[in-house]
């Protein structure tokens, strides 16, 4: 479903990613974890190119891009294939959570109003806000907010859902209700990447873990092998830093 070859970018002249290679398999669950600064989110967004890569090439899907001939046609594929859960939700303030829903099913999906409308009340009903529909993101829990953050980018109906740090502006209280959604839609086997620092949630939901630090892959295994045993000193390292 994805595979990443050889992707490099740089920021001022700083390399952020260093030559990463990575193949997700259909319905795959794989987290990203590693220190701050690791590269993680700049490799999540180079997966649709929010941020474009120096160096590689991205295949989402049955879209594939070279990072130096990427045209503004074969980027917008590309960003059809996945959708993204921001840390910071990126709701539309003016929006009620229906309408937040709503908007990526009448602008990327051409559905009409009544159809569009049918297939977010599913979907917030799904994600537990069934009785949310017409209030605005300024009046739910940051949890409640990234639940309408989700029921939007699975609306998209991609062929992967990537995760940045999905729980990270959360009060540890709400953190719970927003990885047990997460774990759901794992279950029904859509492709995920996730970048978290929820090592337990990780251990739980993932396929594959992989270590990153320093803008490579340091290692990657099942979650036994990266919890349990990690080869790595790095890797154990930053374990034992966390637990
Ligand atoms: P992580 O997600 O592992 O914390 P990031 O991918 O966010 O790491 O960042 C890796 C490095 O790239 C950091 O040093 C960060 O400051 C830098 N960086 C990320 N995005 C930008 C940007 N748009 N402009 C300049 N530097 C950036």
């Amino acid at each position: 479903m994805i595979n990443l070859k050889d992707i490099k970018k740089s920021f001022n002249r700083q390399p952020v990613l260093k030559g990463i290679n990575l193949k997700v398999g259909k319905g795959e669950v794989v987290t990203i974890l590693g220190p701050s600064g690791s590269g993680k989110t700049t490799l999540l967004r180079c997966l649709n190119f929010l941020d474009k890569p120096d160096e590689g090439i991205v295949q989402v899907g049955d879209v594939q891009v070279k990072s130096k001939k990427a045209t503004k046609r074969e980027i917008l594929s590309l960003r059809r294939q996945s959708a993204m859960v921001f840390q910071h939700y990126n709701l539309f303030a003016h929006k009620t959570v229906l309408e937040n829903v709503m908007e990526g099913l009448i602008v990327t999906k051409k559905y009409k109003k009544a159809e569009a409308k049918r297939e977010s009340e599913l979907l917030l009903e799904k994600v537990g806000l069934g009785d949310k529909h017409n209030h605005f993101p300024s009046q739910l829990s940051g949890g409640q907010q990234q639940r309408v953050g989700i029921a939007r980018a699975l609306a998209l109906n991609p062929e992967v859902i990537l995760f940045d740090e999905p729980t990270s502006a959360l009060d540890p209280e709400l953190v719970g209700e927003v990885l047990s959604v997460i774990k759901t839609i794992a279950q029904e086997g859509i492709t995920m990447v996730i970048v978290t620092h929820e090592m337990s949630f990780a251990r739980e939901v993932s396929d594959r873990v992989l270590f990153m630090d320093g803008g490579v892959i340091v290692e990657e295994g099942s979650p036994l092998e990266i919890f349990n045993a990690p080869k790595e000193e790095r890797t154990r390292q930053f374990l034992n830093r966390i637990s």
